[in-house]
């Protein structure tokens, strides 16, 4: 087979897989050729060569250096140059090229074929002695380094003591001076290692590019193999290419170019030049760049190299179909192409190039659509760290909602209200929060808690209403007594400024500077080719009216979860509701909750009015009483007092209603089931207010009811029946027809299990992968952070499988269920509305398992909607 594949401006020998066969720099080069754009000329020596010596025990083969020979024999034609020449000599760079970078590879070698008598002939040719010598000092150093492994601290020592010796301060000021240093060179390799610098340059050659190849086995390369799963016979190519003298006048040079103004998007070459030690940036038409200040002179050294560059670059990106940096190098006025990639960008800007990539005809929608990490438009949606200024981070805990906020910190929800009344910015700092925490968390800028993983109340209540949220930082103390915060060494009082990162979890001592995003212009054109392109359709989950119209604006095609218990500790509800769980009987329950009807009407009407016509689940009471129960001795006396019972009654029913595991015990359904009038309360809301949102609209409102945490059928049958009966009921009394859905959430394991037969009573299913996931693992979502990240550092786990499905075992059980459902109802509508309905990853798997949507945070609807446009291309 072809060992060697030559290149040169305009032509490139081909060969299948190039990337594998050439190395990335060697394919890099080959492309750029055949680009017409001007490199080097050169050849790479391709992989299999290099397999192939293996076998051959470190020397390259006889067959290989006859190659070798070839070819530079074809170099010498192309550039009328001969290697080791009396006249014109040739000089070669010879560079490792792998197809993926790593360390411990041979470093470049250049000015392979200076010796002690070409040297001669190059500074001649070039008239500049200095130049010549300088490049053959640094040839034999790195030749020496690479070939006999010396020590170039050595090299340092010897120039030290010449230098001293023959009296030149910086370097030798005559070729009898450089010769002399030359010459110690040489000495010293033979005296400390017994090694000669070879003087014909093709055994140069050969010697570089046998240590070159054995660099692959170099023991931090062999690592760097180990630690990315790069297979060991993935081997490696050598490319060696005429020499450039970017180094030498003022006519010479290297620099960076991108194709586009990254931040406008706009088709402007950007980048930067340096010259004789100095660095200029360009960002403007290339035409007009002026390079007079970089020239000693004032005068432009080169006017038109950068109108060449601009069109080859140009070229490139249409080729590559990407926005791409290149490196280039001018060597005596003369401009040379040595590499491409795609351009670095972060998230808003690679937003900008795909779209104006799409409307500039260079990429189809489809393929901006793949190009964007649908993660990174969180950056677009939430103000974000200016990482320019100094930042003091005084813990890290796990980003849990993300965005960045500074405020004040306030230990409670009371605290946090007074610092929002005027006006002052505010971070809720506890240990963890409750369902009355709701209040400090709608005023507050930002919620830091010290205890819980990505799923606690804190994270999700703060990811649903779009505040930053950093979860167990737990290197944080509260000191409540003395109401201060203690961060290692510091200390923190109320009011003290701070800045959280509910990206990246980091909590920061004071103001950091924040960076605001926008929804408008490309990021929106973007989300159009995604909904063009995606199959599932995306909710929001939405407690309250500001939520819900957040998510619309963010393109929510319908609430898919509304938690209504949410819903309660708006205002002074909470009493009512108190009021409720502490009646003593029935009668005195259905009075509370006839205070309760008209509240939760209204709130679900604005709901279905901002909805407008578009789906809207609302699911049924769901968290154990006892989380509305008055907790400070002061609530408990004030519930007394609205109750007019004794305080010591109050206290009874609470420890009543006190259970050891809650998440596990009277919530869901079974509440529905001991205390039927909740539900029905909450349905006669529900239908009272579609009826009347329908009027007010001119057109019927479906309302879904979702009943949560089954896992009996008959359980299902037990509540559906009274739902049925109360909308029987109120199209009597209004004397209206309603349509409705009644559906449940599949979140434990039984109801997978018994799906086909659910689906029987129930029209929709949602799967509820937090309980799903706490369940199914017997890991308890609030508990879960202590421990979770330990399982992930060791590697027992990939990742936090509350955040992303643990396709194994949670999805393989998303998919019976999915199987058995559509058996016994084809046309059942399947969601998702766990956190995982927001996660690029569990997308791409609900796509797969065919559910018709998800349902997540309002923020993270943009992200959604990406995500499931990428899973169906
Ligand atoms: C779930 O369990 O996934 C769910 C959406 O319900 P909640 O988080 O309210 O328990
Ligand atoms: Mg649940």
């Amino acid at each position: 087979p072809k060992r060697i594949f030559t290149f040169r401006q305009g032509n490139a020998e081909k060969t299948a897989d190039a990337i594998a066969a050439l190395g990335v720099k060697g394919a890099n080069l080959a492309l750029l050729a055949s680009l017409d754009a001007p490199v080097p000329p050169g050849f790479t020596i391709a992989t299999h060569a290099w397999r192939e010596m293996k076998g051959a025990g470190g020397d390259l083969p006889q067959t290989l250096k006859a190659d070798l020979r070839s070819s530079v024999e074809w170099l010498e034609g192309v550039t009328d140059r001969r290697f080791g020449g009396d006249k014109r000599p040739l000089l070669l760079a010879v560079r490792t090229s792998a197809g993926t970078s790593m360390p411990g590879l041979a470093e470049s070698v250049l000015d392979v074929g200076l010796t002690d008598r070409t040297v001669d002939v190059v500074a001649e040719e070039l008239n500049d002695c200095d130049f010549a010598y300088r490049s053959y000092r640094r040839f034999i150093e790195s030749y020496a380094s690479l070939v006999f492994d010396a020590d170039l601290s050595e090299f340092e020592d010897l120039s030290d003591r010449e230098r001293e010796r023959a009296g030149w301060s910086t370097e030798p000021r005559n070729v009898s001076e450089w010769r002399m240093l030359i010459g110690r060179y040489h000495d010293f390799l033979e005296r400390e290692l017994g090694a000669v610098v070879p003087q014909t340059p093709l055994q140069q050659l050969v010697e570089v590019i046998q240590a070159s190849f054995a660099s692959w086995r170099s023991p931090m390369a062999s690592s760097s193999r180990l630690i990315h799963a790069i297979p060991e016979n993935a081997g490696l190519a050598v490319t060696v290419h005429g020499m450039i003298f970017n180094e030498r006048n003022q006519k010479s040079g290297r620099g960076r170019a991108i194709s586009r103004d990254l931040a406008t998007g706009e088709a402007l070459m950007t980048g930067e030049f340096a010259l004789g030690g100095r660095i200029e940036a360009f960002h403007e038409a290339p035409e007009t760049i002026d390079l007079s200040s970089l020239a000693e002179n004032g005068d432009a050294p080169f006017p038109s190299i950068f109108a060449d560059l601009a069109g080859h670059v140009r070229r490139i990106e249409a080729h590559v179909g990407d926005a791409v940096e290149v490196e280039f190098m001018v060597g005596d006025g003369a401009l040379f192409l040595m590499q491409y990639r795609p351009a670095r960008r972060n998230a808003p800007e690679a937003v900008r190039v795909a779209v104006e990539l799409v409307s500039d005809g260079i990429i189809e929608p489809q393929d901006a659509i793949l190009r964007i990490d649908p993660a990174s438009l969180e950056l677009l949606l939430h103000p974000t760290i200016d990482r320019t200024a100094e930042l003091t981070v005084l813990a890290k805990g796990m980003g849990a909602s993300p965005g960045a906020a500074s405020g004040v910190i306030a230990f409670t929800s009371e605290r946090t209200q007074a610092f929002a009344a005027e006006e002052r910015p505010v971070i809720l700092v506890r240990n963890e929060t409750h369902p009355e925490d709701i209040h400090g968390m709608h005023v507050a800028d930002g919620v830091l808690t010290i205890r819980g993983g990505t799923t606690s109340h804190a994270a999700v209540v703060a990811r649903g209403i779009g505040r930053p949220c950093v979860t167990g930082a737990g290197s944080l103390r509260i000191n409540a007594e003395r109401g201060t915060l203690h961060a290692g060494g510091k200390v923190l009082k109320e009011g003290d400024m701070i800045t959280i990162d509910g990206s990246s979890g980091e909590v920061i001592l004071g103001e950091a500077r924040l960076i605001r995003p926008s929804l408008a212009g490309d990021f929106a054109t973007l989300m159009e080719f995604a909904d063009a392109a995606r199959r599932m359709r995306v909710r929001t989950n939405a407690d309250t009216p500001d939520e819900a119209r957040a998510a619309r604006n963010f393109g929510a095609e319908g609430i898919g979860l509304c938690r209504t218990e949410h819903m309660f500790f708006e205002g002074d509800r909470i009493q009512t509701m108190r009021e409720m769980i502490l009646a003593s009987d029935e009668f005195g329950r259905r009075r509370a909750l006839d205070k309760l009807l008209p509240i939760q009407r209204s709130d679900f009407i604005e709901l279905f009015e901002i909805m407008a016509g578009l789906p809207v689940t609302i699911r049924l009471l769901d968290p154990p009483l006892h989380e509305f129960l008055p907790k400070s001795e002061s609530e408990i006396a004030e519930t007394a007092l609205t109750l007019d019972v004794d305080e010591a009654v109050v206290r009874h029913r609470i420890q009543a209603l006190e259970e050891f595991n809650p998440m596990l015990g009277h919530r869901g359904c079974r509440l529905a089931i001991s205390y039927p009038e909740i539900a029905e309360m909450q349905a006669r809301a529900i239908f009272e207010a579609a009826i009347e949102a329908g009027e007010r609209a001119g057109a019927a409102v479906v309302p879904e009811i979702m009943v949560p945490l089954v896992s009996l059928r008959r359980e299902l049958d037990f509540l559906k029946a009274r739902i049925d009966a109360v909308a029987a009921r109120v199209m009597e009394e209004r004397d209206r027809r309603i349509d409705y859905l009644v559906g449940t959430m599949i979140e434990l394991p039984r109801a997978v299990v018994r799906a086909d037969s659910i689906a029987e009573v129930a029209e929709f299913f949602s799967f509820g992968t937090n309980d799903l996931t706490q369940t199914v693992y017997g890991i308890s979502r609030d508990d879960a952070g202590t421990f979770l990240s330990t399982y992930v550092r060791e590697g027992i786990l990939e990742r936090d499988p509350f955040q992303t499905v643990d396709v194994e075992g949670v999805g393989e059980l998303i998919a019976l269920a999915t199987e058995k459902a559509r058996r016994t109802r084809p046309d059942i509508s399947l969601g998702v509305c766990g956190e995982q309905g927001g996660d690029p990853a569990s997308i791409a798997f609900f796509e797969e398992t065919g559910l018709d949507y998800v349902s997540c945070s309002p923020f993270r609807v943009p992200i959604a909607r990406l995500a499931a446009a990428q899973s169906a291309i």
